[in-house]
């Protein structure tokens, strides 16, 4: 054998995979043999790095170990490819979007074929072609067709630099998602979802999601945001309603004023004519340049100002001030928040601010335990330093007063309900999600505006609306979508009445493109033409669910809160058959680089001086030393440090276990693998069958149960120690040759041409998939047990069992622990241990 050289080898076998269609899949195997692993489809955004190479590189172990299992694995690839970062990339390098994604995809392409990942091709797929985007806008319209999809004009948020609405989900601390920039709010016709028609079923559903992150899990309903309390019937002084949310109704009795949100579309009206229109109007257009996330924060300055108008509570008749303050939010209940200075800690700094009055309504009961208990002190509002938050009992509550606090809430609510004064009620933190986007690099949305009929759906069978030539288009984004220029693609005829009409201009956020890539991979491109339908509901109902996801945490309340939203949907109106389209999901944590800019550990970018190229390592070390090491650097559910030094630590293994095979290969030749139950063998050679079946063992059960494939690696390194100091006899000839296949299987996965190419040398045919996931016997995995008599000063006192071969310190550990040896040594100090190795202990104690 030559010595290890991974360029020729692993080009050699990536070609060999391809001619062979290794990973190929036509869905013949038995249901319960099927395994669809799904690894997030990137955007083609450039160039991959090691650290993207993390989640590929662990979605194609899960694959190759779940072939090798004899399961039919669909492993499918493809290209987020519409989208904001394409689009601005392209303006900043002066290239059209298309050309700039087909240039990205051709490069990133190469290097999954460099890292030996195995995808079945046939199944590609480009969320920026006119094939798959017809599929989209078909989304579009079940949605539209069910009164899910609707256009309103709103106060939306605004990205200025990418000159966008954005959805609630893509705003990140205030900032956009994509730029940074710092989102302000706007008043434009957007297009948006009913996704908050679905948010119970989103919310409860979560609980058959046992196989996802309990972090996924709790970021998801904290996003929906589920709160129960009531809904109280406020009016103005002229009768007009003024509804408000509360959780907390047992306070109602306390309110000594109302904030409105500074986008309350009553805050205009209120104060028309009236000489605080300029005052009220200036504040609510200065908040509107916070961020909802900034004027939510609880350390943020209150501010308000007074409209002039007062409310009547209607359990008490009071009449209390209007105004209008940054930190009510339009997105919360009504927009309009009933203030209870007492007992909330927000009103209660608002009320010291602007001298309100605050009105104790719960009185604290708790005596406190122990000989100094005694009833607490009431508090009285002058005195009060904070809002007092806690429970009490009601008082100065009208008919309520003497209730509990909080746990009469519900008496409170029967009294509203049964008065007419407001009602039990649900509040959601959950918004419509804006889908539509002023830019041009995304698919239209399928509506043609008509004088006469309104908004009129693109028929199904004029899909697809094709974007119009790149070459006709404005890129740099004006505020509006550049296809409004293009005057013959806007102006068409109405598919209803025929009369002169216009095209919606927005095209849809390429969030809507990944709910449904998945299904698409269920047809090969053979399968797909003539496209006559998005997926084929057989195939669909057969790969799907996906067993496993693999992603990015980033995605929680994104992708995976949307993706789940459209499948329920497609499920309601019987396109498919599942309404929760993931089995299993895994997130893995980042792999970060000490920053030559920063000097502290971070996430890989450009930006931060610290990305490193696959192609680099791949050139020095080779493919498969740089999955060993992604997979080796730590647990992969958490951030791991890349350090390039330790590189070559996973390379110095992989020369060993070649050096190892290649000094044996012509020692094993003709020799089969032993099969017996151990009895047969010397103690040497039963101790190396007894290893690899216990590194069969363990090595399973990291990759199956836990993802801890840094524990497996190093088992198998183990495994590779025990073969080195193996009897090199022909009596143990067949125990060392099931060591090597064992260790050589195991490592398939993980590192695949490597592990191909010693398969070969062990006189196989390929694939080393083929041959299957080794077995481990658990009888052949127990460690021959010893009984050893223990003395004590001289005198047999009890015997210990411990595993042959165990050193004296684990046998006297062992003794020492046992109750009849503690009892006999007493408080006498140890002063000699005499250890004759598997016959008997003898401990000295005076
Ligand atoms: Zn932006
Ligand atoms: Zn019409």
């Amino acid at each position: 054998m030559d010595a290890y050289d991974p360029q020729t080898i692993e080009a050699r076998w990536q070609k060999w995979w391809e001619d062979h269609r290794t990973f190929a899949v036509e869905g013949t195997a038995p249901r319960a043999k099927k395994f669809y692993c799904l690894t997030m489809f990137p955007y083609p955004s450039g160039v991959l790095h090691v650290g993207h190479g993390r989640n590929y590189i662990i979605g194609d172990v899960v694959s190759r170990y779940k072939m090798m299992r004899g399961y039919e694995v669909l492993s499918p690839m493809g290209w987020d490819a519409f989208g904001l970062p394409a689009e601005n990339a392209a303006i900043k390098k002066g290239v059209l979007p298309r050309t700039w994604v087909e240039q990205n995809v051709a490069h990133m392409k190469t290097q999954f074929r460099r890292w030996g990942v195995g995808y079945d091709w046939r199944r590609e797929v480009n969320t920026s072609t006119v094939d798959y985007y017809k599929w989209t806008q078909w989304i579009f319209l079940v949605l539209y067709e069910r009164g899910l999809a609707y256009q309103r004009k709103a106060p939306v948020n605004w990205c200025p630099s990418c000159q966008t609405g954005l959805a609630n989900e893509e705003v990140v601390e205030g900032k956009c998602d994509r730029c940074g920039a710092e989102v302000s709010k706007r008043d434009i016709p957007q297009w948006f979802f009913r996704i908050t028609e679905y948010a119970q079923r989103l919310l409860d559903d979560l609980s058959e999601l046992g196989e996802w992150p309990e972090t996924v899990r709790t970021m998801q309903a904290n996003w929906i945001g589920r709160s129960e309390g009531a809904r109280v019937d406020f009016r103005l002084e002229d009768g007009t309603p003024l509804p408000v949310f509360t959780t907390r109704p047992d306070t109602l009795w306390g309110v000594t004023f109302m904030s409105l949100a500074p986008e309350h579309p009553l805050v205009r009206k209120l104060v028309a004519g009236t000489p605080r229109e300029k005052e009220v109007l200036g504040f609510c257009d200065r908040c509107r340049l916070q961020s909802a996330a900034v004027r939510g924060d609880a350390a943020v300055e209150k501010e308000g100002v007074f409209t002039g108008a007062y409310v009547v509570n209607p359990v008490s008749g009071e009449r209390v001030p209007l105004w209008v303050a940054n930190y009510a939010l339009m997105e919360y209940g009504t927009g309009a928040v009933m203030a209870v200075p007492a007992h909330d800690q927000r009103d209660f700094e608002f009320a010291r601010k602007y001298g309100l009055p605050i009105k104790v309504v719960i009185q604290p009961t708790d005596p406190g335990t122990g000989p100094m208990a005694c009833a607490p002190r009431p508090l009285r509002a002058e005195a009060m330093e904070a809002a007092y938050v806690d429970a009490g009992i009601m008082v100065d509550s009208g008919p309520m007063g003497g209730t509990a606090s909080p746990a009469g809430i519900p008496e409170v609510i029967a009294y509203l309900a049964g008065e007419k004064m407001g009602d039990r009620t649900v509040h959601y933190r959950l918004r419509d999600w804006l889908i539509s986007r002023q830019r041009y690099w995304g698919a239209p949305i399928p509506v043609i505006h008509c004088p006469t009929c309104g908004i009129v759906p693109v028929p199904v069978d004029q899909l697809p609306v094709e974007l119009p030539a790149e070459t006709e288009i404005e890129f740099p984004p004006k505020g509006e979508s550049p296809l409004a220029k293009v005057a013959s693609w806007v102006n068409t005829q109405c598919p209803t009445c025929g009369q002169a009409a216009r095209r919606e201009t927005d095209t849809l956020a390429q969030w809507l493109c990944s709910c449904w890539y998945f299904l698409r991979y269920t047809l090969t491109d053979a399968e797909r033409r003539p496209n006559d339908k998005p997926f084929d509901r057989k195939k669909v109902d057969y790969w799907m669910p996906v067993d496993q996801y693999i992603g990015g945490i980033e995605h929680a309340v994104l992708h995976l809160l949307y993706t789940r939203f459209i499948c329920k949907v497609l499920c309601d109106a019987g396109h498919v058959g599942f309404a929760e389209p993931f089995k299993a999901l895994f997130t893995q944590g980042m792999i970060c680089k000490q920053s030559s800019i920063t000097h502290k550990l971070e996430k890989m970018s450009k930006s931060k001086g610290n990305v490193v190229s696959p192609d680099a390592v791949i050139a020095e070390y080779g493919a498969d030393t740089q999955r060993l090491y992604t997979l080796f650097v730590g647990p992969p559910q958490k951030d791991a440090e890349w350090q390039d030094d330790a590189v070559v630590g996973a390379r110095r293994f992989l020369d060993r276990v070649w050096r190892q095979v290649a000094e044996r290969q012509e020692a094993m030749a003709g020799v089969r693998p032993y099969a017996g139950d151990g009895s047969d063998l010397d103690a040497a050679a039963k101790a190396l069958w007894r290893k690899t079946h216990q590194t069969i063992r363990k090595v399973t059960d990291d990759i199956e149960h836990s993802w801890q494939f840094n524990t497996a690696v190093a088992a198998v390194m183990e495994l590779a120690n025990a073969i080195a100091e193996a009897p090199k006899s022909p009596a143990a000839a067949p125990v060392l040759r099931l060591a090597l296949e064992s260790m050589v299987r195991l490592l398939a996965p993980l590192v695949p041409h490597f592990a191909e190419e010693l398969w070969v040398a062990l006189g196989h045919e390929p694939s080393v998939l083929a041959a299957g996931w080794p077995e481990f016997s658990e009888a052949a995995c127990q460690e021959d047990v010893l009984e050893i008599p223990v003395q004590v000063n001289g005198k047999l006192r009890a015997h210990v069992s411990v595993p042959a071969g165990a050193s004296e310190e684990v046998v006297t550990a062992a003794a020492m622990g046992l109750e009849k040896v503690k009892e006999f040594i007493g408080a006498a100090p140890v002063r000699k241990v005499i250890y004759i190795p598997g016959r008997m202990l003898n401990i000295v104690a005076k």
